[in-house]
């Protein structure tokens, strides 16, 4: 498989954006916990926002694939930094494909203009995993639903303008599959708190919060797709973003590789440099064939969700890869960089803790897993 042309070129139009934007502030995003959201605005009026979001909406038109590719070289220069710029459409999949037209025409060109960063509230203190255990519940009154409980772990939860909630809309329903809605809220409104989470081990540079609802009303109108359909509606949610995900880690893991790459020609050890070491080469020569598996697995599940061929278990099968793969290589990485690996002024060990994400969110890598076998089983071969 060949990147086209126009691809090509968001490739190297993303990186340098990342390489001029925020390379040399990473460091410093990463210490204080905090981001400059002037550059999500900038990155918004460039185009790297939101671009698998239909021209008819004011998007670009691309797809899945497109806004992997972006994501893989703005984490590649920086993971909390990149997380902020691709995470600021989360959510955006799930308006475009259950909104009303009025919804979509609404909400969609704020988000790809970067005047509003919205965020998608699934797990909660309790529910993670299984999200058929969430307790958050939205009880329709009259023209609103009324929503009280809380979330956790909640990206963009203290930025965001706009949450998507996951909610219990109808607790007597016997089927746990069928008790949820998605409702989207307006961070305004009162009732809703959010309080940032602090002394995460990586992607600090992320804004991630503690919500909590206390009869918080929204307008029946932003129930988003149907009632008692939440549950369907976010597995095919993660079907769209888990691929994005898988590109996250295929960026810190070709960050990492390139970091590794550099210190070992550079570091002079037993008459040359480490590069000449047969045993070192074959770290580079194994994290790079890694890299390149997962890469093809994340392209080739984002181009058949993009020619409606999707496979759920190539999309988990790229997530728990990728996610494996930039624990391995930023680990190996730090190995190679040796005892200056193990101090803050070198960029890997940043990447070391940022890597660590991609196993867990989004489903971790044990329900990638069995999201995989679950695919497989069912099927007649
Ligand atoms: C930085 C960060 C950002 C996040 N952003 C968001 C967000 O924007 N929105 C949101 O809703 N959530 C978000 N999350 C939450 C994240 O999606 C959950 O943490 C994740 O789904 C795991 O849920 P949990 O933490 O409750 O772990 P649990 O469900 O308690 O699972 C713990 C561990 O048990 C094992 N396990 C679980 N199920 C199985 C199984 N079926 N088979 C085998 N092993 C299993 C796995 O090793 C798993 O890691 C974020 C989390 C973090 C840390």
């Amino acid at each position: 498989m060949e990147l086209t042309t126009e691809q090509k070129d968001i490739v190297s139009a993303a990186r340098e954006f990342a390489e001029k934007e925020f390379r040399d502030r990473a460091k410093e995003f990463d210490e204080k916990e905090e981001f400059d959201l002037s550059i999500v605005r900038r990155a918004a009026e460039n185009g790297f926002v939101g671009v698998f979001i239909k021209e008819e909406y004011g998007g670009a038109g691309l797809g899945f694939l497109e806004h992997s590719l972006i994501t893989e070289q703005m984490w590649r220069v920086d993971p909390g930094c990149g997380q902020n710029i691709c995470s600021a459409s989360f959510g955006a999949e799930m308006i475009q494909a259950f909104g009303t037209e009025g919804q979509k025409q609404f909400y969609l060109p704020k988000i790809i203009s970067g005047e509003v960063i919205i965020g998608t509230a699934i797990t909660e203190p309790d529910a993670g995993s299984d999200v058929t255990l969430v307790k958050t519940r939205a009880e329709k009154r009259g023209d609103r639903y009324v929503i009280n409980g809380s979330k956790m772990f909640i990206t963009n939860g203290c930025t965001a303008k706009y949450l998507l909630v996951y909610a219990v809309t109808d607790p007597d329903v016997k089927d746990v599959h069928k008790r949820c809605s998605i409702v989207l809220l307006d961070t305004a409104t009162a009732g809703f708190a959010a309080t940032r989470i602090h002394g995460k081990m990586g992607i600090r540079a992320s804004n991630t919060a503690e919500i909590a609802f206390s009869d918080v009303e929204v307008p029946a109108e932003n129930l988003i797709g149907q009632e008692g359909r939440g549950f369907y509606q976010l597995m095919d949610f993660f079907n769209m973003t888990r691929n994005h995900v898988a590109a996250q880690g295929v960026g810190v893991a070709q960050g990492a590789l390139e970091m590794a790459i550099s210190h070992v020609k550079k570091r002079k050890a037993f008459g040359g440099t480490l590069s000449k070491l047969q045993g070192v080469q074959f770290k580079i020569a194994e994290m790079a064939t890694r890299i390149e598996a997962a890469r093809a697995l994340y392209w080739r599940a984002a181009y058949l969700l993009d020619n409606g061929r999707l496979d759920p278990a190539l999309v988990s099968m790229a997530k728990w890869f990728a996610g494996e793969t930039a624990v391995y290589v930023a680990n190996e990485s730090l190995q190679l960089h040796g005892g200056y690996g193990y101090i803050a002024e070198y960029d890997i060990q940043r990447f070391y803790r940022d890597a660590k994400i991609i196993e867990i969110y989004e489903g971790s890598k044990e329900v990638e897993k069995a999201v995989i076998a679950s695919e497989l089983l069912r099927r007649i071969y």
